[in-house]
C-alpha cells in the first residue's frame, strides 16, 4: 500500500522503517523537505496546494505523526475520500486540552481538575477554587512543557497572564503531587481488536521526557488494569484505528489520573522496538493496513533514553549487546530530541545500572530510575 503520514519528523521515519518491511511505501506531508521522514519516502510541501493534491493522489491510506493537523488539511483529507486512521475526531479532539479533558471526564476516566481561563481575572478565581499551586497551559499547541507555567503564587497572576494571555483560552489545572508519570500506548486494528503495551515509566527533565521504562516496575496489577481500560474506553469511543498514547499520573496510593492522549506513536513506546515482539510503529502500520495485530507484550525490563540537544559519539556504546541506537538525522538545537538509545537487562537493578553508564554520552544530570 501507498500510506500518507501527515508530518516528516522522526516518528512518521520510524513508521517507514517499521512499514517498508511489510511491502508499504510511504509519503510524507510537511514543511521540513531535509526531515528524518525524507530519508525514507516521498516529501511533499504542505505548504503548496499542487504538492498536497499529488500527496495524496493514488494514496491508500493516511495517518499522522501529530496531534496538530490544521483544520484545513483535515478537511482535505476527508474530501479526498481516503480513509484517515485515526479518524480526524480523535485528532481535533486532542489538539484542544479543554475538549480532551472533558472526553476524558464523560468516558469516566479521571484527570487533574481544571478549569477554562479567559482572562486575567479567571486566573484569579481559579487560584482561589482550586488552590495553588496550579498548572496553566495553552491549550493548543504545547509539546514538551512549551506553553505551560506553574501559578505558585497569587502575586504572579499578572506575569503569567502576560507570559500566556495572547494564546488564551487557557487550562489551569490543579498542580498534581503525582508519585511518578506512567503512559500506555494501545492499538486498536480495522477489526475492532484491541491491545496495550506493558505501562512504561516515564522520567521528564525541564518538560521533556528524558527515559521510560518498560514494564514499569513495581505497578499494582489493578494499576495496569485501570489503565488498559482507560485507554481501551479511548479507543472504543473514537472508533479508533491505530497506536495512541495516554499519558497518566500515578498518585501515591496507586490509582490514576490521565494528563493527555496523543492519536499518534509516542515517544514512551519507542522502547518496544527493542523490547517487544512487535513494535509499537509495526503495530501501527498493521492496524492502519488492516493487518492483524502483533504481540505487545514484553521480553524483559527494558528502557528508552532520549538524545536530547547535542550529537554524542556514540561509537563506543554500539558493539554492547541489548542496545540500540536511533538517530534521526536532525542537526543539533537545544532541547531537540535528535536521538534515542534502547536497553535492556534482565532485571530492574542491572537495568538502571546500564542508564547511569551512559551519562556520560547524555546531555544533561543522570537520571536515577527507581528500583524494584
Ligand atoms: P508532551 O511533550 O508530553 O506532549 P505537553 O507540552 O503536551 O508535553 P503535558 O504533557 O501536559 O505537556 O505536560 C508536560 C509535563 O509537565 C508532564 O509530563 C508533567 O511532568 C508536568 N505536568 C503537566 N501537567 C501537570 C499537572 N497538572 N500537575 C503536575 N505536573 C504536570
Ligand atoms: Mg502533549
Ligand atoms: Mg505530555
Amino acid at each position: 500500500m501507498i500510506i500518507g503520514v501527515f508530518g516528516d519528523g522522526q516518528l512518521g521515519q520510524m513508521m517507514a522503517l517499521a512499514g517498508i518491511p511489510l511491502g508499504h511505501r510511504f509519503r510524507f506531508l510537511g514543511s521540513d523537505q531535509h526531515g528524518p521522514a525524507s530519508s525514507v519516502g516521498q516529501w511533499f510541501d504542505v505548504n503548496d496546494a499542487a504538492s498536497r493534491a499529488a500527496f495524496l493522489h493514488g494514496c491508500d491510506v493516511l495517518s499522522t505523526e501529530t496531534e496538530n493537523v490544521p483544520e484545513h488539511i483535515l478537511k482535505e483529507f476527508a474530501a479526498s475520500g481516503i480513509p484517515f486512521r485515526p479518524d480526524a475526531k480523535a485528532v481535533s479532539h486532542s489538539q484542544d486540552r479543554l475538549i480532551e479533558k472533558s472526553l476524558f471526564r464523560s468516558l469516566g476516566i479521571p484527570t487533574p481538575k481544571f478549569l477554562a481561563i479567559q482572562s486575567e481575572h479567571d486566573l484569579e478565581l481559579a487560584a482561589d477554587s482550586m488552590g495553588l499551586p496550579l498548572v496553566i497551559k495553552t491549550t493548543r499547541l504545547g509539546y514538551d512543557g512549551k506553553g505551560q507555567k506553574w501559578l505558585r503564587d497569587k502575586n504572579d497572576v499578572k506575569e503569567v497572564w502576560a507570559l500566556l494571555g495572547n494564546a488564551a483560552p487557557l487550562i489551569a489545572e490543579q498542580a498534581i503531587p503525582f508519585a511518578r508519570e506512567l503512559s500506555v500506548v494501545a492499538v486498536r486494528s480495522t477489526s475492532g481488536d484491541k491491545r496495550c503495551y506493558p505501562l512504561a515509566e516515564n522520567h521528564h527533565a525541564h518538560g521533556i521526557l528524558r527515559v521510560s521504562v518498560a514494564p514499569a516496575p513495581r505497578l499494582r496489577p489493578e494499576t495496569e488494569k485501570a489503565a488498559f481500560d482507560y485507554a481501551t474506553r479511548l479507543l472504543t469511543h473514537l472508533d479508533y484505528v491505530g497506536v495512541m498514547a495516554l499519558e497518566l499520573f500515578e498518585m501515591a496510593d496507586g490509582s490514576l489520573l490521565a494528563n493527555e492522549m496523543a492519536p499518534r506513536v509516542h515517544n514512551s513506546g519507542h522502547w518496544s522496538q527493542l523490547g517487544a515482539e512487535v513494535s509499537q510503529f509495526e503495530n501501527h502500520v498493521r492496524a492502519i493496513t488492516g493487518m492483524a495485530l502483533g504481540n505487545t507484550q514484553a521480553s524483559r525490563p527494558t528502557a528508552m533514553v532520549n538524545v536530547i540537544g547535542k550529537h554524542h559519539d556514540l561509537a563506543a556504546l554500539a558493539g554492547q549487546s541489548g542496545l540500540q541506537i536511533h538517530r534521526y538525522g536532525k542537526t543539533e538545537r537545544e532541547a531537540r530530541k535528535l536521538g534515542h538509545i534502547n536497553l535492556y537487562a534482565e532485571n530492574y537493578q542491572d537495568l538502571n545500572a546500564r542508564v547511569q553508564a551512559l551519562t556520560p554520552w547524555l546531555p544533561d544530570e543522570p537520571v536515577r530510575l527507581t528500583e524494584e
